[in-house]
């Protein structure tokens, strides 16, 4: 089981959260003006990667806000949580 960190609560079990998907996904500001392609693109088209992606999470049965976590879908390891607007915080992973 995963311990995630809540930015507001602390550390609670992964139990208490629901998965959000993709971080960082913006709306088109003029989704008027977009083509059928981009709309999709926005509403369904995915990184998932192999290694470092960024998620949102909500603390559903905490205190329901949404958060971002940055995670190694290799490994399961949280890599960083950061609260919503907030750039992902530098990670240093040794020499490449
Ligand atoms: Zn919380």
């Amino acid at each position: 089981m995963l311990l995630i960190q809540c930015p507001w609560c602390g550390p609670r079990e992964e139990s208490e959260y629901s998965y959000g998907g993709e971080a960082h996904i913006l709306r088109p500001e003029n989704p008027e003006a977009v083509s059928d392609e981009e709309w999709a693109d926005y509403l369904f088209m995915r990184q998932n990667p192999s290694g470092r992606h960024q998620e949102q999470w909500s603390h559903s049965a905490g205190c329901r806000r949404w958060f971002n976590v940055e995670r190694d879908t290799n490994t399961f390891k949280i890599l960083s949580v950061y609260r919503p607007g907030d750039p992902p915080p530098e990670i240093n992973d040794g020499p490449a």
